[in-house]
């Protein structure tokens, strides 16, 4: 595709809140900067629960992610109340994306934070463990959920981190278990990571308990580079680290699958602040780089990261990250974009 230029369908979803606003400021990016990209826009989200659809996702729409096989996705909004299933869990379970990867990147001094030197990508395995759903009711007052882990699934997870490692020249990569309590299911886990470590010697490896080590990633996150773990753990160390670098309008994430791959900002949908035009489009913006990364547009990936990082170090700040100061302007969602697009052709 990249050699002749063709131009690759995407699957978007444009969301609801503030949804629309970033997805408009992102794909306007994107156009701009000269991806080899197509979108093709689907119904999913909050109209579409309302008008009856218990999954939030429109049929015409699920033919669409499966056939273009990515799915760039503004946040969604869950309508209240008991028989709206999270369209996210949907998404992760019909389509089998077993990956979720989470960079935190510090963004010192234009985001504030206690640890500048945090760069920390983590890798969650996105469909096994107590997120399997496997509940049971024993009587009255005792129930049970099982923790499934198998082999397979660990060593897809565990592989998927080495191999992220390797391409994005990461130099280690943390397990985090704890095999000193679940001795079968995290111990399996540990044991893969040992063994599928074997086949990637340039890389370091090691592999800690998970309550210490979430302690450490809140309090010395300067010492991890990519963590690989499983799906509960990963879930609270991705808020946490997510946390220290005080990015919640300013991180995406990807969710791989073998067939399809969705990309998504982390936050919400934010209704509080919808339709002002000044909402933060650096997650969404972030999650479409990690996207082209994916198809194989590194070109384009690094022209439009840069562009971004640019515009947040030249004082361009949404209302999220803006503090009052003689350098910073205070710009709102449309003008962060284009002030993007006038980097897009700078040095990094
Ligand atoms: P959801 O249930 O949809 O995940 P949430 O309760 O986790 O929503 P968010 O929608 O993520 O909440 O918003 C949390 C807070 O962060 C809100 O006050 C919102 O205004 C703010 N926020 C979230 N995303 C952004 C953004 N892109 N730009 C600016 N502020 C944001
Ligand atoms: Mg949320």
């Amino acid at each position: 595709d990249n050699m002749t230029g063709h131009a690759a369908p995407i699957a978007v979803a444009k969301g609801d809140g503030i949804g629309p606003e970033i997805m408009e400021a992102t794909l306007k990016i994107l156009m701009a900067a000269g991806a080899r990209i197509r979108p093709v826009f689907i119904e999913m989200g909050a109209q579409q629960y309302l008008s009856g659809n218990t999954s939030g996702i429109s049929p015409a729409a699920w033919d669409a992610i499966r056939e273009n096989k990515v799915l760039l996705k503004a946040p969604m909004t869950t309508p209240q109340g008991s028989g709206y299933k999270s369209l996210n869990v949907t998404l992760r379970k019909s389509l089998g994306l077993f990956a979720n990867v989470r960079p935190c990147l510090s963004l010192y001094p234009y985001v504030d934070t206690k640890y500048p030197e945090t760069d920390v990508v983590i890798i969650r395995e996105n469909e096994e463990d107590l997120y399997a759903g496997i509940e049971h009711q024993q009587t009255t007052d005792v129930v049970q959920c099982l923790k499934l882990i198998t082999r397979p699934g660990s060593e897809r997870i565990i592989r998927y981190a080495f191999e992220y490692a390797r391409v994005f020249g990461r130099k280690k990569v943390t397990c985090m278990v704890k095999d000193n309590i679940m001795k079968l299911t995290d111990g399996l886990f540990h044991r893969v990571f040992n063994e599928i470590g074997a086949e990637y010697p340039e890389i370091q490896q090691e592999v800690q308990i998970i309550d210490i080590a979430t302690a450490r990633l809140a309090t010395q996150p300067g010492n991890y580079d990519v963590i690989v773990t499983s799906n509960l753990y990963g879930d609270i160390i991705s808020d946490v680290a997510a946390e220290v670098v005080g990015s919640v309008g300013l991180a995406g994430s990807s969710n791989i699958g073998t067939e399809v791959s969705m990309f998504e900002a982390i936050h919400g949908s934010a209704p509080d602040i919808a339709g002002k035009n000044i909402a933060n489009p650096s997650g969404l913006i972030n999650a479409a780089v990690m996207m082209l990364e994916h198809i194989g547009q590194q070109d384009i990936a690094g022209k439009v990261r840069n562009a971004l990082l640019r515009t947040i170090e030249d004082g361009y700040h949404t209302a999220d990250i803006y503090h009052p100061e003689s350098s910073v302007e205070k710009v709102s969602t449309s003008d962060f974009a284009d002030e993007v697009i006038a980097r897009l052709g700078l040095e990094p």
